[in-house]
């Protein structure tokens, strides 16, 4: 089956150039269909999408179980506001915390939202920690190449002039350690220190992993300041990496974790996990969202988690992606003037060029396979948790030919 476009490319180009904002760079074509892995545009051309809408279809394009579970839902109820309950958001809070632990979640539409109620949660114990003085207990610390999204609480908590410059004033109240080095986050604790705020590994800049003994330390000295560990799991967790946090790698737990991405599976839908004892701090009143958590949006959610478990994809995952990553190292060997390094975990993959990556995003798309870029001439390859060893193959092959045919 070709796809059947109402309107012709150029058509949809045109669109785009007198309508939409101008805040995007975006290839140069219209996608029409999605189906499993692959993607077809309005020519009738199939993609490897190994994008995912950046990390967010995680069973790939119009899965039949979760496609059912939204067309069910949809003629059912789809929305009602938080004045009332709805089964599906208290069945995914339950299946959610049966993750992370004993805490309560909160649901939203995204993954900024998500990292917006992370840093509330932050100002809340901050005042609790001073007795309940406003403005003494805020400082936030963030690691340097970190991302949290593009709203003003999130935005301030990136450290990245390309994300922060025409915005400022910025909301006051963050420092920035480096990534992976417990004396440098140390040297930024103090009295007015409320919590630290990372991903667990970064995506936007790089694919930058905390190290498991990093994590460990850092879990320690929190622990031992009263400072929160507030991990944004947007883009690593939800089974990206083989477990279902990434940060279950490190044996440790947070006090808080910010989900989006993912749990939807492509429907719109953020969360955020507290620990039972720091859950109180939000009262009646205290935070909200209008749409946080639809009956429609938890279906989604809940059947990516019913694919992830029926389907056994997180072990697939891990196993897989070892191998994967393998195939993919050996890429550096084969072409070590073009690409650096090959690194991540699972489905969670950076390449690090060695030259300007940009080529090698368009020629990648050229030749059938879709890959996201990020910081620092490294391109992002993103496989839905549904790829299968013959898919993720094709990749390394799409991989190989670019490599050898550019510059
Ligand atoms: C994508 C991302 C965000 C922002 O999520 P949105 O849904 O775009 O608001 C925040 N943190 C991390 C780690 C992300 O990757």
């Amino acid at each position: 089956m070709t796809a059947q476009p109402d309107i012709s490319r150029a058509d949809t180009a045109a669109l785009y150039d007198a309508h939409v904002l101008k805040n995007y760079a975006r290839a140069a074509i219209t996608l029409v269909r999605g189906s499993g892995c692959r993607a077809w545009d309005d020519e009738g051309r199939s993609y490897l999408d190994f994008s995912s809408g950046v990390a967010v279809s995680s069973l790939g394009h119009c899965h039949p179980h979760w496609v059912a579970a939204i067309r069910r839902q949809a003629g059912e109820l789809v929305h009602t506001s938080n004045l009332y309950r709805h089964p599906n958001q208290g069945e995914l809070a339950r299946r959610l915390a049966g993750y992370a632990g004993p805490g309560r979640l909160f649901f939203c539409n995204s993954g900024g939202e998500a990292d917006e109620a992370l840093i509330k949660l932050s100002r809340l114990y901050g005042v609790a920690k001073a007795g309940g003085t406003e403005g003494q207990c805020f400082k936030v610390i963030t690691a340097r190449g970190g991302f949290h999204g593009r709203m003003f609480g999130g935005m301030s908590a990136t450290a990245q002039e390309k994300i922060q410059k025409g915005f400022r004033p910025l909301v006051p109240g963050f420092a920035v350690a480096e990534l992976n080095d417990l004396d440098s986050f140390a040297a930024q604790m103090d009295e007015s220190t409320s919590a630290v705020l990372l991903e667990t590994i970064q995506g936007e800049s790089g694919i930058n992993p905390c190290t498991p003994q990093f994590l460990v330390g850092l879990r320690k000295l929190c622990d031992e300041r009263g400072i929160l560990l507030l991990l944004d799991e947007v883009q690593c967790g939800l089974g990206r990496t083989g477990t279902f946090y990434a940060f279950e790698a490190a044996g440790i737990r947070p006090d808080a974790i910010a989900m989006a991405k993912g749990l939807g599976g492509g429907f719109p839908i953020g969360a955020v996990w507290i620990a039972e004892r720091f859950s109180e701090l939000f009262t009646p009143g205290t935070h909200g969202s209008t749409f946080g958590g639809t009956p429609l949006a938890c279906a989604a959610g809940l059947a990516v988690l019913d694919v992830i478990e029926r389907e056994g994809l997180l072990a697939k995952v891990r196993e897989q992606g070892a191998e994967w990553l393998a195939e993919l190292s050996a890429l550096v060997a084969e072409f070590p003037q073009k690409l650096a390094d090959v690194r991540g975990r699972g489905y969670l993959v950076g390449l690090q060029f060695a030259v300007d990556s940009a080529p090698y995003v368009a020629g990648l798309r050229e030749r059938g396979l879709l890959v996201v870029p990020a910081g620092g001439n490294v391109i992002r390859v993103l496989p839905p948790l549904i790829a299968t060893r013959a898919e993720l193959a094709e990749s390394v092959q799409i991989l190989r030919e670019t490599l050898r045919a550019l510059g």
